[in-house]
């Protein structure tokens, strides 16, 4: 294969940059423009030289570097590789490039490195997948979960099921092969125990989405009340925690920035807050329409009352539309005493109520304790869960779930045998859209031009 090559740090100044090479001629082009301090030594794997990169056109020195050697079949991509660390800064690390790029090597396309490791076979797809989550994790529960993914544990609980199919199909053929012997009615019982316990082996990931979209998007969440109720002020008090951080998180497309807040692993988006931050001499009448749109939009409705005073006919109205949302009543402003008994019970509608005090810092760590049980997001905590945070994936699994269905309704209808191994053939070929032993040169193309350059 060609050999590639491809800046891997990220822009801008820094201590170090990285230069990677992968392909059949990496040493060969490392020879041109690398001149070790100690020469003559064999490049071994796992090792790293010192010297200077040069121009081979006219003998002049780039930078002083650091060059790792990675021997085939011991390598990120399993070809022979080497990573150049020079010091960091725009200029260096592209003309280092360049000088790569002038003696032999082509650009690198973006993740063309791992999809070269996912093409020579060390990773499966889902795991090449699970490369991307794991640069762009904006917390460090959904860093953990695509860290399991990228060590396999997706492709594993396919690996079960996948032996389980094919393990039903040789008894399929077996006693279509061998009708003299009474084996049918034997395999009809097998293949419906069995093909229950795929089906709940995909039950089991295809609901674990739930949660994982939640890791992957944030929960988008409103924050609404009337005008001086304590929006802005609990939104302060959010970002003030220290668990909760502000993280700018670079879209797939790279052109949207977004704000997060990290509930315990847990992103949070909070929708409109540049209406909720409105200073304090253009503040903004809500709108019962504003709060109607905000509302539909959101997966989780923090409706914030103040506990200080008689509820208005607009508090009444925000109770109203919340009543069928998941939703939290925040009664804010504690400090100030008690909220009346009448104004306590007209705010419970049902729904989890939480006094606070944003300016004091009061109870907002009672906010996050309730989202995350709200969004059953405590379990997922635990080492031995795993959840699938991938549209695509789960797309694949709704399919095979479907597949799985129709065969076990094939055999209650007592049907051909054979048409279910129909059914079980095109259960492990949706699993193979997973781990890619099934798939097209587009789906690969798109899933790895999501890739940063250099990875
Ligand atoms: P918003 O209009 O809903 O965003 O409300 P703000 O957050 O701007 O708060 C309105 C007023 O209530 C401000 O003067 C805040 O200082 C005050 N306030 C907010 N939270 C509390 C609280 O917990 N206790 C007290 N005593 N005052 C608060």
């Amino acid at each position: 294969m060609s050999t590639i090559a491809a800046i891997s740090t990220a822009n801008g100044n820094s201590g170090i940059g990285i230069i990677r090479l992968s392909g059949d001629d990496c040493f060969k082009i490392l020879d041109k423009i690398f001149e070790p301090k100690s020469k003559n030594t064999e490049p071994k794997g796992y090792t790293i030289k010192y010297g200077n990169i040069i121009n081979p056109k006219n003998n002049k020195i780039i930078d002083e570097v650091l060059v790792s050697y990675f021997i085939s079949p011991k390598s990120y991509t399993t070809e022979n590789m080497c990573e150049i660390n020079s010091h960091g800064g725009n200029v260096v690390v592209r003309q280092i490039l360049e000088i790569c790029l002038e003696n032999g090597a082509v650009l690198a396309e973006p993740g063309e490195f791992t999809k070269r490791a996912f093409l020579n076979g060390r990773i499966d797809l889902s795991q090449a997948e699970a490369v991307i989550d794991v640069i762009n994790s904006k917390t460090e529960l959904e860093l953990a979960t695509s860290e399991k993914q990228l060590k396999g544990y997706l492709s594993e609980k396919i690996g079960e099921i996948n032996k389980i199919g094919i393990s039903l199909m040789s008894d399929i053929e077996a006693s279509i092969d061998y009708p003299e012997y009474d084996v049918e009615e034997v395999t009809r019982q097998k293949l419906n125990d069995e093909l229950t316990i795929i089906k709940e082996k995909l039950d089991n990931l295809y609901n674990s989405f739930e949660s994982g979209k939640i890791l992957k998007n944030g929960i988008k969440t409103a924050i609404i009340g009337k005008p001086n109720a304590g929006k802005s002020s609990l939104l302060n008090a959010m970002l003030k925690e220290e668990r909760a951080i502000v993280t700018e998180f670079e879209g797939t497309t790279r052109d949207t920035i977004e704000e997060y807040i990290n509930v315990k692993g847990v992103p949070l988006k909070i929708i409109d807050t540049a209406g909720i931050r409105k200073t304090e001499d253009e503040i903004e009448k809500i709108g019962i329409e504003k709060s109607k749109k905000l509302i539909n939009e959101s997966d989780l409705i923090i409706a914030i009352f103040d506990g200080s005073r008689e509820l208005t006919e607009e508090d009444i109205e925000i109770l109203n539309l919340i009543k069928n949302k998941n939703a939290i009543v925040v009664i804010n402003k504690e400090d100030l005493g008690e909220p009346k008994k009448e104004i306590a019970e007209q705010l419970d509608i049902g729904k989890p109520i939480i006094k606070i005090s944003a300016i004091k810092n009061k109870g907002i760590e009672d906010i996050y304790e309730t989202i995350l049980t709200l969004f059953s997001m405590d379990k997922i905590k635990q080492d031995d869960s795993f959840v699938i945070t991938n549209l695509r994936h789960k797309q694949s699994i709704e399919n095979a779930k479907k597949n799985t269905e129709q065969a076990l309704k094939t055999i209650h209808d007592k049907m051909p045998i054979d048409i279910v191994a129909v059914e079980i053939k095109n259960i492990l070929n949706e699993l193979g859209n997973i781990t890619g032993t099934n798939i097209t040169e587009d789906i690969i193309k798109d899933i790895f031009s999501k890739f940063c350059l250099g990875k």
